[in-house]
């Protein structure tokens, strides 16, 4: 357990960056913090593995004081994943993943196997990737190996900040079912950052929204939506992102999108081509999931017809337009 005993931090200029925090992060929980900008999101994260002194205070790990543990044992059993990717341009894929390891001097062969479990749990053939560099990877490639490499030495508690927001929105999706369902197998400990809602109520186990330095509401994402206790928690689910929120609206369906001309007319030869088949009231959430595994998906009527086919790029031009209609629903 990770617990915040009246944590403040004020920096130099004498600005109270957080604010008498008091928290308990459970074992095995992937806990969220969430708020504007400039609300104290990272100076938490960063005073958990002691990147930050803090001024006041205590934070307990398994109830030790932090300052008590040596400072290595405590990064080493802290995976940490920034926002822009950080892996180290020069080194290949599996150099990157194993520096931890090396630090701690695991033997070869059981870096090999790790790397090699770990490429694999998230979906990047080892034989493909192992030696790349990661310039050699996509975006979303070079993250997951970023999410993968702060699991490597099996550490207990993973943080991270914002490790999705520079990615495109497919791979931002991907990523976040990966991460899902990668805490469920291996139950780490997940402290996560992210001034996005959508993506808050699809990861956490619990939300906590920060205004000022200060918890305003920390709770399950059911109960911040059911009983959002200040005017600001209400405004920051309304302001939400208006793109996540369409994806996950489940009363939006593909006939939206047909509807409104977004969508390829299919022709013999393309409709073969689409792997996955859906229906016009099959939900936005499901045509995203596909396109994330496909070039293209065939729609059918209720009498299994092909009527038209959706590309990446019509579900993007959909979205846009929503974002600049402002649409809500
Ligand atoms: P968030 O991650 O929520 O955007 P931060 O934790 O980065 O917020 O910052 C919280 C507050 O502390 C902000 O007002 C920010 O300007 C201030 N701050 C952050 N880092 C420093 C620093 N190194 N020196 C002085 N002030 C800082
Ligand atoms: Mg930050």
């Amino acid at each position: 357990m990770i617990r915040f005993e009246n944590v403040t931090k004020k920096y130099d200029n004498d600005s109270v960056a957080v604010d008498h925090l008091n928290l308990n992060i459970e074992d095995g929980e992937f806990f969220v913090f969430i708020g504007p900008s400039g609300c104290g999101k990272t100076t938490t994260l960063k005073m958990i593995n002691r990147l930050i002194p803090l001024s006041t205070g205590t934070i307990y790990i398994d109830e030790k004081r932090i300052s008590d543990y040596d400072i290595h044992e405590l990064r080493y059993d802290i995976g940490y994943v920034l926002q822009q990717i950080a892996l180290f341009p020069h080194m290949t894929i599996a150099e990157n993943i194993a520096i931890v390891p090396e630090l701690k001097k695991w033997d070869k062969q059981k870096i090999y196997d790790r790397t090699t479990e770990l490429l694999e749990m998230v979906g990047l053939d080892p034989a493909l990737y192992r030696d790349r560099l990661p310039k050699e990877l996509s975006g979303g490639e070079q993250q997951r190996v970023g999410v993968v490499r702060a699991l490597a030495a099996d550490p207990s508690i993973i943080l991270m900040d914002e490790p999705f927001s520079a990615l495109d929105p497919i791979s931002r999706q991907k990523l976040q079912q990966d991460i899902s369902e990668l805490q469920k197998k291996i139950k780490k400990t997940i402290v996560f950052v992210t001034h996005d809602m959508q993506e808050a109520l699809a990861l956490g186990d619990r939300i906590c929204l920060m205004q000022d330095g200060k918890i305003v509401q920390c709770d399950t994402p059911e109960n911040i939506l059911k009983n959002p206790e200040t005017d600001f928690v209400r405004n920051f689910l309304e302001s939400g992102n208006l793109l996540p929120k369409t994806l996950f609206d489940h009363s939006i369906t593909i006939s939206e999108l047909l509807n409104r001309n977004f969508f390829t007319p299919t022709t013999a030869g393309n409709a073969s081509e689409a792997s996955r088949h859906l229906k016009t009231t099959d939900p936005l959430e499901e045509l995203v999931t596909a396109l994330a595994n496909a070039k293209s998906v065939t729609i059918e009527d209720e009498t299994g017809m092909s009527i038209a086919t959706i590309k990446t790029k019509d579900l993007l031009a959909f979205l846009s337009s929503n974002l600049k209609e402002g649409v809500h629903s």
